[in-house]
């Protein structure tokens, strides 16, 4: 059975975060301020075990999941990484095996992932320069490690490859252009990423976002673009191509182009919660029954039941009013 939610939208894609831990404190995900050296992550018992992930992965790809993307915090911290990817690759149904990084650790891990069946990566780089690059990511890292790291996913073939940048008022407009332009020379995509209100801890503010028109508007007055189609139906970037047709970028415009109706995506904490929306208040624990011994059917029954309930469209009610309701940080379900 594939279930429908209450606005009919299949579940189709599976995002798992296999960890709630990362090496980075971007200041609209995980502040320094808030997750200092005290701050508690979650005890290693409480995080899924890889045979636990696997066995969900398989029971939604039942219900009709056909992509999968390994996400965190930051994945790659996950120790021994490749033989999860190696065992979800093999998970019957799914078309696309994909992953989530900051990149700062694909030099090393680049060509074992790819090697167990990893198809493809997206890595988070919001500037090109290091003063910028650390005011947004928190730490000191040189953008040459992340640059090293991306041309390191491309020769061991996790191609297409995808940037995503958050653009945040103040911190990192500058960037747009030189990012533009490079993703361009190099081939890869990038996408602007407005800057969302998820969890509660980045002191998001409506006059913080750059809006999607805005940062097109500037890209397009030094290398002029065009819409075309998207990639496929619920593609969550919007697309665009230089018009001398030397490439394209995305603008994931969840703020002021909401497209919830379009929403086919699941998220499974590195806990083993369930979450219909990025700005859900609360997830389904499906650690508990896993772990008292639910059958494949128990569990199956209670993810279709719960999507059968669905009827999260935060983006569209996004007010005032929404403002004050709880919600799930970013880094425990990893975008
Ligand atoms: N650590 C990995 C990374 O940064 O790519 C994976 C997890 S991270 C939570 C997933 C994505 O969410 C990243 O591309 C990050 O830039 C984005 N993100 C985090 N907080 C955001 C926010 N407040 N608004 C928009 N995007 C955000
Ligand atoms: Fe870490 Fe990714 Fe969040 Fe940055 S966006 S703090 S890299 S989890
Ligand atoms: Fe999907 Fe929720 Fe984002 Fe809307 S706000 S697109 S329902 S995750």
């Amino acid at each position: 059975m594939h279930p429908r939610d209450r606005l009919d939208r299949p579940i189709r894609d599976l995002r798992i975060s296999v960890t709630d831990r990362c090496n980075f404190r971007c200041s609209y995900c995980m502040p320094a301020e808030v997750y200092g050296r005290d701050y508690a992550f979650l005890p290693r018992s409480e995080v899924l075990s890889f045979e636990e992930i696997v066995r969900l992965a398989r029971l939604f790809a039942e219900l009709g999941v056909e992509k999968l993307r390994i996400t965190g915090g930051e994945p790659t911290v996950r120790h021994g990484l490749p033989a999860l990817v190696r065992a979800l690759a093999s998970v019957e149904g799914t078309r696309d095996l994909a992953m989530t990084t900051n990149g700062s650790t694909l030099v090393r891990l680049a060509r074992p992932l790819a090697e167990a069946g990893l198809r493809r990566v997206s890595v988070s780089l919001d500037a090109l320069d290091d003063a910028t690059f650390g005011r947004m990511s928190g730490v000191h890292v040189p953008v040459a490690r992340i640059l090293e790291g991306i041309a390191a996913a491309r020769a061991a073939g996790l191609v297409p490859l995808k940037i995503n940048t958050v653009v945040r008022r103040g911190m990192n407009e500058d960037a747009i252009i030189p990012l533009a332009r490079w993703a361009r020379d190099e081939g890869y995509i990038v996408r602007f990423v407005e800057f969302m209100d998820v969890g509660t801890t980045n002191g998001w503010r409506t006059e913080d976002v750059v809006p999607a028109d805005e940062i097109l508007a500037r890209v397009d007055a030094v290398l002029p673009l065009e819409p075309i189609p998207p990639d496929y139906p619920g593609e969550v970037a919007d697309r665009y191509r230089y018009r001398d047709g030397s490439g394209e970028l995305g603008v994931i415009a969840s703020v002021t182009r909401p497209f919830c109706g379009a929403c086919t995506r699941a998220r499974l904490s590195a806990d083993g919660r369930l979450y219909l929306c990025l700005f859900a208040s609360a997830g389904l624990d499906l650690k508990t029954p896993l772990r008292a011994g639910a059958s494949d059917a128990d569990l199956r029954d209670l993810v279709a039941a719960a999507w059968t309930a669905r009827d999260d469209r935060y983006s569209e009610r996004r007010s005032e009013a929404t403002a004050a309701e709880g919600r799930v940080e970013m880094f425990a379900i990893g975008g």
